[in-house]
């Protein structure tokens, strides 16, 4: 059930029998030249569409958040940034009101790493208050699920992903097999990937934008899933599996039960 389609008598009738809501974050962010600034938004929203499909009376879907905290790709034309901070106040604020209405059970299906934090802080922010929420990084679990479709940032995975919500949204002129990292901070500690420089065979973290040290930032640097490999197929049966999980998992967790002060 999407909650901008109902009405308030229906979201009282839904809470006399179940106290789930579930929230999309994603993110308005680049991820590379051939993908669009909406790519995490997209993907976990078109999942839902799919669960939905499967079993709508189960939980209450709230409208997606198309913003996230993307600090690191700020710099690049278009991306936009909630900051950590705003988007924990704002997740907050968000499930705080749903707490008051009924809701104990929350589930964020999530399309980007960059939110992960701020979602914790609200988790623990809810379980204090007597509710529970469980965050679902669709990317991470579909690897998990099946190692195929494993990917990373701008990858394969997020690519074949894109294809299944809307092929025409990729530009495939633009894919290519690498991108290349540049400006390494010192030649002792050339860039190796996301925020790292090698040291001696260990990674560093020295934080920079990543428009200073990609001429691109789809960033799957390194990893299995170079966009090239991706398909409408991957996208399809990959997004169909997560909505399956999805699905399998919504009642198994609206069941547990909640922390003492609930
Ligand atoms: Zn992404």
């Amino acid at each position: 059930m999407y909650l901008d389609k109902m009405n308030y008598l229906e979201v009282e009738r839904y809470l006399k029998s179940g106290d789930t809501a579930i929230l999309v974050t994603g993110s308005t962010e680049n991820h590379g030249k051939h993908m669009p600034l909406g790519t995490d938004t997209f993907i976990p929203q078109k999942i839902m569409e799919l669960v939905e499909n499967r079993c709508s009376d189960l939980a209450v879907v709230m409208p997606a958040l198309p913003y996230g905290s993307t600090e690191d790709l700020k710099g690049f034309a278009g991306t936009l940034s909630t900051g950590p901070y705003f988007l924990t106040e704002l997740l907050n604020h968000l499930f705080d009101q749903m707490f008051d209405y009924g809701f104990r059970h929350f589930i964020v299906v999530n399309g980007h790493g960059g939110n992960s934090k701020p979602i914790e802080c609200t988790a623990h922010h809810l379980y204090d208050k007597g509710a529970l929420l469980a965050r679902v990084d669709w990317w991470l679990i579909a690897g998990q699920i099946n190692p195929a479709w494993k990917g990373g940032h701008g990858g394969g995975e997020e690519t074949a992903g894109v294809m299944a919500v809307d092929e025409s949204l990729i530009k495939k002129d633009y894919i290519y097999e690498k991108e290349n990292l540049k400006n390494d901070i010192s030649p002792m500690l050339p860039t190796t990937g996301w925020n790292t420089v090698d040291f001696e065979g260990g990674q560093i973290v020295i934080p920079r934008p990543i428009n200073k040290i990609t001429d691109n930032g789809w960033f799957a640097y390194g990893m299995p899933d170079a966009p090239s490999r991706a398909d409408a197929d991957w996208g399809k049966e990959m997004l169909e599996g997560m909505a399956d999980y999805i699905a399998k998992f919504i009642p198994v967790f609206s069941d547990v039960e909640l922390p003492p002060n609930g």
